[in-house]
């Protein structure tokens, strides 16, 4: 797919993503209910599944012909599907992304990262969380701030997030349902943050593919 680092990513490239994003929820779905038990109603992992399963059947049945598309239409799904915060939120992230991708055939790494910082602004703006209040936000956006010029800086963002993942354990949580536990909170690995992780793994994952 051309030059490594600097090729395009075409709405093809999108649908793979989140195909494997699919997978990744269905094949983790037990360790989210798992974590969501913990300090929630332990349905993370099943919401996650319905959702996605909705994403991959709607952009493989006929898929759209630009990335912003792609992602407008699973972003409508998982709102449409998820029962949980996570679905709106999600949702929200995915559409806001394909939104700022706007009409174009094929987007470049750059233009990507600058979608998904939109994309994961919106998420802190319609939940009002921020980095720290143990959220998925503390995955994706030390995530999206490593994306750079090139599709190397995805395993970077990988790194980052999975990273920002484990780095909730310790955090007590200032939103979402986790946040009705107070202090009880703390020594669990936020769930929310843990399936953003797999997000962008995945993103990661059909980058490298690509190559
Ligand atoms: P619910 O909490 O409604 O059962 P899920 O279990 O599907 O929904 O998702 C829970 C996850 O959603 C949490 O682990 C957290 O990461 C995320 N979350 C909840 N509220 C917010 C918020 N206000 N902002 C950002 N993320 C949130
Ligand atoms: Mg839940």
């Amino acid at each position: 797919m051309g030059t490594p680092g600097v090729h395009v990513l075409d709405a093809d490239f999108f649908r793979r993503w989140l195909v494997a994003a699919a997978a990744a929820v269905d094949r983790e779905a037990d360790r989210l209910t798992e974590l969501d038990s913990a300090i929630g109603d332990a349905d993370h992992g099943r919401n996650l599944q319905r959702g996605f399963a909705a994403v991959t059947a709607a952009v493989g049945k006929e898929p759209p012909a630009t990335p912003g598309a792609v992602l407008m239409l699973a972003g409508r799904q998982l709102i449409s599907t998820v029962g949980g915060a996570s679905g709106p939120l999600y949702g929200t992230l995915l559409r806001r992304t394909g939104k700022a991708l706007g009409d174009d055939g094929d987007v470049t790494a750059a233009q990507l990262g600058d979608a998904l910082r939109a994309g994961v602004a919106a998420v802190a703006q319609l939940g009002g969380a921020a980095a720290g209040d143990k959220t998925m936000l503390d995955a994706l956006e030390p995530a999206v701030a490593a994306l750079g010029e090139t599709t190397d800086s995805f395993a970077v963002a990988r790194a980052a997030a999975e990273q920002g993942a484990l780095a909730t354990v310790p955090m007590q949580a200032r939103k979402g349902r986790a946040s009705y536990l107070g202090e009880r909170s703390i020594g669990h690995q936020d769930p929310g943050a843990t399936s953003s992780a797999l997000l962008i793994a995945a993103l990661a994952e059909t980058v490298e593919a690509a190559r």
